[in-house]
């Protein structure tokens, strides 16, 4: 009997899962069900379509040739509705059902939706697709005031994307810095310095009460939480995903915040896997469970669920993630879980550079670094062979630092 494979989203981990599931099985049958109305393309470079830095073509990954060369069933604007994990088969929103033998979940977030009046006004966005992008685009390119939500790195896209497009805006922060969780006031300082060169100005211990509009629906202010009003025909919206789970709500899989597996990408029921940003794995790193939201961490778990689904065991899945920004003309780096662990150690190391490492039971778990990315490699391998450094922090932190620096000390 032919095999069959079945994977929902054809985002980066799902397409990588079928790349790898065609590469090990000749002859399975595998389809690839998406609600979106395109095949894979580059998530991370939809931003610069809506900065209007880049055409539409660059930024398509897939075309429908890919999947049909490869004798992979792509079925676009489909949505699954429901999973039935005795009768191993999804059903989607025409009734259609599809049987499997091993069903992978790569079915991501969706943008949250901020609790306050008029968020789904004309003018106010959320990012996550390309259709998202075409409508920021459009919009900003019309705009003259704006105001972002959302001090983290998709929030920073939108300042970006503002300041590409020559739009004068207020970036409305709860606490006193951006990505407070990662990085510490002197840190986060450079990243604001760069966000007023581009004309967006953070304001702090803010955020948005709720957007007014005029009688066309469009947004016209943001109100903070203290009252204060922001004059704004666009604004952007990034304050989290909330993860697509709800098509396993009904089902024994088990969820926490996203749907959780083991190290195989394997959740509890056994012919069912799960991949990308959705997944809260069990990082052999780590030692606990984690979540990874990054292309690269995306499309190694849905290379790593193929694997297994077709050998369980195969191969874990170990990697420390990468996460850049290039918006600004100085370099912008996180890596593995920077608003994790229970020490850190940070340092200025020049002008417009800083570092800090996230340490956990004396070992790297991840860091950011801005201006100089030098010792990236370092850290991360640091990270990977899961060394005790806690005692050489100030080794750590040295301009130039390699890690035989670190084999230098301990010898001493
Ligand atoms: C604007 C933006 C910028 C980013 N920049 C970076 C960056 O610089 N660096 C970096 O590392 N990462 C970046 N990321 C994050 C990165 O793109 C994601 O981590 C990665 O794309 C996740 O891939 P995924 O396949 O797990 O999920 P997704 O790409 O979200 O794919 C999931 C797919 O499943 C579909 N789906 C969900 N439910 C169903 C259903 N029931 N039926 C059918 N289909 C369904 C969804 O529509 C979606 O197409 C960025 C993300 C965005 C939005």
């Amino acid at each position: 009997m032919t095999e069959s494979y079945v994977i929902i989203g054809d985002g980066v981990a799902g397409s990588s899962a079928a790349e790898t599931l065609r590469e090990e099985r000749p002859d399975a049958e595998i389809t690839v069900i998406t609600d979106e109305g395109e095949a894979l393309y580059n998530r991370i470079l939809i931003k610069e379509y809506a900065k209007g830095k880049l055409p539409e073509a660059p930024i398509s990954i897939h075309d429908e040739d890919w999947y049909d060369e490869r004798d992979i069933d792509l079925r676009l604007n489909t949505l699954v509705t429901d999973i039935d994990v005795d009768a191993d088969e999804v059903t989607t929103h025409e009734d259609e059902t599809f049987g499997y033998d091993k069903l992978l979940l790569a079915i991501g977030g969706t943008p949250q939706q901020l609790p306050v009046d008029h968020s789904d006004a004309e003018g106010v966005h959320h990012f996550w697709t390309f259709q998202d992008a075409r409508a920021i685009r459009e919009s900003v390119e019309d705009a003259e005031k704006g105001v972002i939500v959302g001090a983290g790195l998709l929030g920073i896209d939108f300042a970006a994307i503002c300041g590409a497009q020559d739009v004068e805006a207020k970036y409305l922060m709860r606490g006193n810095s951006w990505w407070r969780y990662a990085l510490s006031e002197e840190g986060a300082e450079i990243m604001h310095d760069a966000m007023r060169e581009r004309g967006v100005e953070p304001v702090f211990d803010s955020g948005v009460a709720r957007f007014e509009t005029d009688d066309d629906g469009h947004v016209t202010h943001a109100v903070d939480p203290h009252g204060e009003s922001y004059e704004c025909d666009f604004a952007g919206v990034a304050i989290g995903l909330d993860f697509n789970t709800e098509i396993v709500d009904d089902t024994p899989i088990e969820t926490d915040d996203g749907i959780v597996v083991d190290e195989y990408m394997q959740t509890n029921v056994d012919n069912v896997f799960a991949a990308g940003d959705i997944t809260e794995f069990h990082d052999v790193i780590l030692g606990e469970r984690a979540q990874n939201g990054a292309w690269g961490s995306a499309k190694e778990q849905g290379s790593i669920a193929a694997k297994n689904m077709v050998d369980y065991g195969s191969e874990e899945f170990r990697w420390v993630s990468s996460y850049s920004i290039t918006h600004f003309d100085f370099p912008f780096l996180s890596f593995g879980h920077p608003t994790l662990g229970d020490d850190s150690v940070e340092a200025t190391t020049g002008e417009g550079e800083w570092r800090r490492l996230a340490l956990k039971d004396g070992k790297i778990v991840g860091g950011v670094l801005i201006g100089d990315l030098a010792p990236q490699s370092a850290y991360k391998q640091l990270m990977r062979e899961e060394r005790h450094v806690a005692d050489q922090k100030d080794v750590l932190m040295q301009d130039g630092f390699s890690v035989d620096d670190l084999a230098a000390k301990s010898e001493q």
